[in-house]
């Protein structure tokens, strides 16, 4: 199994804490990407679509994990499993230093997760206060903001998934680093 990190980035205008509307462990937002085999290198024509809340029985009969697919073209399986508690809301701050968030960890078997989509789902809180709702599908997002009478905004979306290893810290929750 491998361990990665999907992380994010964004450029915020008078904006702050982007995260999925329900929090980094909303148990209703899709995440929507491509698999690439690590047996034939293949990658999936499809997006693949996992929600943490959205749990299948693995082939083996045991456990369940949020994603079980089988390579289109040598025909091995993998799965994918979210480890939820380690994302954090990207801050104006972070933003203007063009720094990546962390958002979700995926301990993926036999698929190395690829192209990153972001969807429907997200809020961000305005510096005067408001909370707005944030379509992210189409790559950015523009409004004027009432209360500050200012501009908001989202643009230059980036994500990107590392290999991070887990270490396990006792009587404590784990790391990935
Ligand atoms: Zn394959």
């Amino acid at each position: 199994m491998v361990y990665y990190l999907l992380s994010f980035s964004a450029e915020l205008e008078n904006l702050t804490d982007l995260q999925p509307r329900g929090g980094c462990d909303d148990p209703a937002y899709p995440y929507y990407f491509k698999l690439k085999c690590e047996n034939c290198g293949e990658v999936s024509q499809k997006e693949t679509c996992v929600v943490i809340s959205e749990e299948v029985p693995l082939p083996t009969g045991r456990g369940t994990a949020n994603l079980v697919q089988k390579c289109k073209l040598c025909g091995r399986d993998g799965s994918i499993q979210m480890i939820a508690g380690h994302g954090q809301p990207l801050t104006l701050e972070q933003s203007q230093k063009e720094e990546f968030a962390k958002l979700m960890i995926f301990d993926s078997r036999g698929f190395e997760p690829t192209d990153f989509s972001f969807a429907d789902g997200w809020k961000a809180e305005s510096m005067a206060g408001s909370t707005y709702n944030v379509d992210l599908s189409a790559g950015e997002f523009a409004e004027y903001d009432e209360k500050g009478a200012c501009p908001v905004g989202i643009s230059n979306l980036q994500a990107k998934f590392s290999v991070v290893k887990k270490q396990e810290r006792r009587g404590g929750k784990d790391v990935f680093l």
